[in-house]
């Protein structure tokens, strides 16, 4: 993949993502990720999923393949990582009004006019 590095944390997110709204798998992952237009191997997701279960974003099982009889491993998401995802969500969303408009680079605005909590820097789990 290229900008592997830039864009690891996307992939990973978009992964939680899925696996959040019910079970993935390495292949399925690649295809959807590729019409996302990602191209990533084999070689990068399969480690990647087994990082991010071995951090506990993840749970797997396995399961068979009912047409080639052989066995799959199934990804879903955890409690631990529909949390990170949560907070991926808004800070994607914070970064996505930031990075696709070109405007003025000056922080002018407080955080009552952005809308953001001023006391965020208590934990709100
Ligand atoms: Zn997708």
């Amino acid at each position: 993949m290229d900008f592997h590095d830039l864009l690891g944390g996307f992939v990973r997110i978009h992964i939680l993502h899925h696996a959040a709204e019910g079970e993935v798998y390495g292949q399925w992952m690649i295809e959807e990720l590729a019409r996302h237009g990602y191209r990533i191997s084999p070689g990068t997701l399969y480690p990647m999923l087994q990082a991010m279960e071995a951090r506990g974003y993840l749970t797997s099982h396995e399961d068979s393949d009912g047409r080639l009889g052989r066995r799959r491993k199934i990804y879903t998401a955890t409690d631990e990582g529909r949390r990170g995802l949560a907070v991926a969500r808004e800070r994607l969303r914070e970064l996505t009004g930031e990075v696709s408009h070109k405007h003025e680079t000056t922080p002018s605005k407080t955080p009552s006019e952005t809308g953001g909590d001023v006391h965020d820097t208590q934990d709100e789990d």
